[in-house]
């Protein structure tokens, strides 16, 4: 009988190790459960939905060209997927469903009820580990816990990475037809809020790889210098792409191998800077697993659950809007908001000024960068904003607070960034674009600062000092 195999976040054909699973068993029969509702009710905002949208087309091209067909099924929810793959391969006469695993608590719970409903009709069902190198739970500290601290957890996963873990799964040969027909992929969603233009995240395996190919050749050997430098394209810009699995982190991995000597760990500063941070995406699945209250809304460290977060949705919606007064912060949330996309640098300076200067709960603005990321996946945002807030795993000590304009003069330092992102300031001479003295600002409208720096610094020092440690 046939193989279903479930895509979810791992829209790609090549180097998935689900569907070459499935297809050393035989034919396969491609399905993707769209639950548009379900996304929603969650927080994924137009420009994720519409890039996976597009990326699932690209799918249904390049599973077409292997002879597979792709069944595409609307649900409301994902409490309805048991069910609705238990009706597809009741229909379809297939034994068995596929699919690569993914971490955080419901997403578990779900693939658990797939297992549970399909053991009891008498099918199979099995998960794979793709998305990480090691299965969350086969890297634990030497007192057997998960590691809640990135430096020692990324030196264990250089120790215990083989070859084998790294090597790619086999793309399936083309198979003769199996007289099952795609079905029509429906017409990109139309969705409350209007997706970014797209044509900036063209969709889909091939443009991956054409991304990964011109970050190697054209900058990953500067990355250690350049990465931190939001006015320089200097990072490969392949989020997006490795969070719906549009490319995979072994062949991000292996293409570093072939750059660098064979090794990960040495030899290029750029090449093995690059890999910690793909170091840093598995690190916080573990964390996913091993500490749930995390997708629970709550906090890494327990005794900063108690901070008293402050109620301003006036100062929020400055923050969401780009008019805090603080360009660096303006020009960033600007360019999330129009490109579904920000600097790393900048989603550090930004989460510490939401969560920091204006003292507002970090999981507002959680859900804000959900909702707008193309990149937005829940365990990096998770693990990014509670390290920003000083409530997570290797948190920022409280009492380390960026200034915002230091922060800009070193990593903008000629205001290319903010003259981008601030048209208003742009005619200001560079030097005076971090902090514009009100007297050039004239009638550009620009905002005054909401916070002054440092009486917004020790307010937040007063709360953190106020928490009792764990
Ligand atoms: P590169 O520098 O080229 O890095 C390569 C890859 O490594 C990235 O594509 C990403 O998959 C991974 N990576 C890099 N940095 C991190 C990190 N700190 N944590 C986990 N993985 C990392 N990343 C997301 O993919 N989705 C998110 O929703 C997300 N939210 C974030 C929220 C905050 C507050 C912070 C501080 C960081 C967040 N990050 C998130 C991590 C990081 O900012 C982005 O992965 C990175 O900016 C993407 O750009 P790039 O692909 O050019 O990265």
């Amino acid at each position: 009988p046939p193989t279903l195999m479930w895509f979810r976040s791992d829209l790609r054909v090549h180097d998935n190790r689900a569907l070459a699973a499935a297809a050393h068993r035989g034919p396969v029969i491609a399905v993707y459960l769209r639950a548009l509702p379900h996304w929603q009710r969650h927080g994924h905002g137009a420009n994720q939905l519409d890039f996976r949208a597009r990326g699932v087309a690209a799918l249904e091209t390049a599973l077409r060209g292997l002879g597979i067909p792709l069944l595409h099924r609307d649900i409301d929810d994902f409490d309805e997927a048991p069910e609705s793959l238990l009706t597809i391969a009741r229909e379809t006469g297939a034994g068995r469903v596929h699919f690569n695993r993914e971490y955080p608590v419901d997403e578990l719970a779900r693939d658990a009820a797939v297992i549970d409903v399909f053991q009891a009709a008498g099918l199979e069902a099995q998960g794979h580990h793709d998305a990480v190198a090691f299965a969350p739970g086969e890297l634990l500290t030497g007192k057997g816990d998960y590691y809640g601290v990135f430096t020692p957890f990324a030196r264990a996963w250089h120790r215990q990475l083989s070859a084998e873990r790294l090597a790619l799964a086999d793309t399936p040969p083309p198979q003769a037809s199996i007289g099952i027909e795609s079905d029509p992929l429906p017409a990109l969603p139309t969705l409350a809020d209007s997706p970014i233009d797209g044509r900036q995240w063209p969709a889909g395996e091939e443009a991956a790889a054409d991304r990964l190919e011109r970050f190697l050749r054209f900058r990953a050997r500067y990355y250690a210098n350049q990465r931190d430098f939001p006015a320089i394209r200097g990072t490969s810009e392949l989020s997006p792409y490795l969070a719906l699995g549009m490319i995979s982190w072994r062949q991000c991995l292996q293409a570093v191998l072939a750059e660098n000597d064979g090794s990960l760990a040495e030899g290029d500063a750029g090449l093995t800077a690059w890999v910690n941070e793909l170091v840093w995406r598995e690190f916080y699945r573990h964390v996913a697993v091993g500490f749930p209250r995390v997708c629970r809304h709550r906090a890494f460290q327990r005794h900063t659950e108690e901070l008293a977060w402050r109620d301003d949705d006036a100062g929020f919606r400055a923050w969401c809007e780009g008019r805090t007064g603080y360009p660096i912060v303006d020009a960033a949330m600007r360019q999330l908001v129009a490109t579904g996309w920000m600097h790393n640098r900048l989603r550090m300076i930004t989460a510490m000024f939401l969560s920091k200067h204006l003292l507002i709960d970090w999981r507002r603005g959680e859900a804000f960068f959900l909702r707008h990321l193309v990149d937005g996946e829940f365990c990096a945002n998770n693990g990014g904003w509670q390290w920003a807030a000083s409530t997570g795993t290797d948190a920022a000590p409280y009492f380390r607070i960026f200034n915002p304009t230091t922060q800009s003069k070193r990593f903008d330092p000629d205001g290319t960034f903010l003259a981008e992102w601030l048209p208003e300031l742009a005619e200001l001479p560079a030097k005076a674009r971090h902090a514009p003295p009100r007297d050039l600002l004239g009638g550009s409208g620009y905002p005054s600062p909401i916070v002054d720096h440092k009486a917004a610094r020790l307010r937040a020092l007063e709360a953190f000092k106020a928490l009792k440690a764990d």
